[in-house]
């Protein structure tokens, strides 16, 4: 009769044990998909260097070339102009009013 308990009880620790382990493994694998989940933060990332792009590729009112460091002044005709370092001291030089 012994024997038989021991048995049973043998078996009631050994699947408490799978179960404890089988509960670890699937918290494990939820962690791991979380962290999966933080990858999806890359494309955003992305996303804020295309707009970044976007930005550096306005040309200047004057010449025309790319900067990503314009200055906004308002002309003559109260038309708000983006210009380059170099065509800066001209509008200051026209005595165009910086925005
Ligand atoms: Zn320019």
């Amino acid at each position: 009769m012994i024997g038989k308990w021991i048995v049973f009880i043998a078996l009631a620790a050994a699947v408490l044990l799978l179960y404890k382990i089988g509960r670890g493994f699937l918290q494990r694998q939820t962690i791991k998909t979380r962290s999966g989940g933080t990858g999806n933060v890359i494309p955003i990332h992305r996303a804020g260097n295309i707009k970044g792009k976007a930005k550096s590729s306005q040309p200047c009112s004057y010449c025309r070339k790319k900067s990503n460091k314009l200055a906004f002044y308002s002309d003559e005709a109260g038309a708000v102009i983006g210009l380059c370092k170099d065509c800066r001291s001209k509008a200051d030089r026209r005595g165009l009013m910086r925005l």
